[in-house]
């Protein structure tokens, strides 16, 4: 792979290479963009066939935290972390240790977070040898269960997206398809009930369906029926990829709305959801609550203050469609134009020098 070649395509700012033979330690840090500030983003364990498919993804990812903070008005940049190996058989302490320390020398521009084959218990290895770390245990000012503030963000762009196609925010009486109901779609339907929706839910786990039955009152359809469904809003909580050439026919619903990533399968079926009449709140700007709850550990963990900056997402999802509107795109694309603009928008505020001694500005905005 010509990585320079690649890292220039979207202008990455860092890529970092990580290995102790004594540990077992294989690892790479993306960093795309701190324009905004230091780049969050979670590590994710994972035994990848190559180093080359290591090296995309985490580019790939990285880049995603970009938009993702930048659209959710966080001051933070995008980067991800990725090591190369199977947790189940690969973990230690001291490799996650070691890793730590790594992150430590890039001096907090990079902010280590939980992914998927990653556990709290592993940042808390990490926490032992960096400050750069989210995502630690409660005792040491952690932020706990993400998914019930990711399952909030998703019912505030749920209401912005109401209120557009609807004419009110309100979500009662409206009926609500939930695909998968495991961390977030279970709290998601909680919240849901308490607004007076109606629920129609689905999971390939039976036991899940059961309890929303018996919780929620939701009514159960099999899960090959829940994306044709007559309903106000379908909310994708379970996989990617699920808005497709296959399932475009047959969706019937005014909105899509969910916490699941990469909804949909390519970029242009945005474009088809507009020809189809339904409103598409993006992927990672209506699942952005759990990024904006863990964030909130950079300034001494506080529920409410991260509770009111979830809330936020019903102004992103707002401006989001005023943007699709606007320049006449779906609203996909008018998400990362939202991320965009913001990133110009800070980087040129930084023409003016504020008196401030040389390199004074550049600290400040780490260490947010
Ligand atoms: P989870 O694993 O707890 O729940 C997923 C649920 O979907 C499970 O109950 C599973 O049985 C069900 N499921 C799997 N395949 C299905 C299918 N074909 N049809 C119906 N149900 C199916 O995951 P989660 O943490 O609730 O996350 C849900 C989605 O939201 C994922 O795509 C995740 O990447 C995304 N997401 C989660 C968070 C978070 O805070 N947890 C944040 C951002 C994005």
């Amino acid at each position: 792979m010509q990585v320079f070649e690649k890292l220039a395509e979207y202008r990455y700012e860092q890529i970092v290479f990580c290995q102790d033979k004594a540990t077992g330690l294989r690892a790479i840090i993306a960093i795309h963009d701190t324009t905004l500030g230091p780049a969050l983003g979670g590590c994710r364990m994972y035994p990848y066939a190559s180093e080359d498919e290591a090296i995309v993804d985490v580019l790939r990812l990285a880049r995603g935290m970009t938009y993702k903070a930048a659209a959710s008005g966080l001051n933070l940049g995008g980067g991800k972390s990725v090591i190369i190996g199977e947790p189940e058989r690969d973990k230690s302490e001291e490799l996650f240790r070691s890793f730590g320390r790594y992150i430590e020398t890039l001096g907090g521009r990079y902010i280590v977070a939980e992914d998927v084959g990653t556990s709290t218990e592993d940042m808390e290895n990490i926490r032992i040898e960096t400050s750069h770390v989210v995502g630690v245990d409660v005792t040491h000012g952690g932020s706990g269960d993400p998914s019930p503030f990711t399952a909030l963000g998703v019912l505030h762009g749920m209401r912005a997206c109401a209120e557009e196609v609807f004419g009110s925010a309100s979500l009662e009486g409206r009926t609500v398809a939930v695909q998968g109901l495991g961390h977030v779609g279970s709290n998601l339907c909680d919240l849901l009930r308490r607004e007076g929706a109606n629920l129609i839910v689905t999971d390939v786990n039976p036991r899940h369906v059961e309890r929303a039955v018996a919780v929620f009152g939701a009514k159960p359809v099999a899960p090959d029926e829940i994306l044709s469904v007559p309903c106000d809003i379908l909310a994708p909580c379970a996989l990617g990829a699920v808005v497709n050439d296959a399932s475009l026919p047959n969706l019937r619903c005014s909105i899509i709305a969910g916490s699941a990533n990469n909804v949909l399968l390519e970029a242009r079926h945005g474009e088809t959801l507009v020809e189809r009449g339904i409103l598409y709140a993006p992927d990672y700007v209506i699942n952005a609550g759990g990024l904006i709850n863990v964030a909130d550990e950079l300034e001494g963990y506080n529920e409410t203050r991260a509770t009111k900056r979830v809330a936020r997402i019903r102004d992103s999802v707002r401006k989001i469609i005023a943007i699709a509107k606007r320049d006449g795109v779906p609203t996909n694309i008018a998400a990362d134009t939202l991320a965009l603009e913001r990133l110009h928008a800070i980087s040129s505020i930084e023409r003016l020098h504020t008196g401030h001694p040389y390199g004074m500005e550049r600290r400040r905005r780490e260490t947010l």
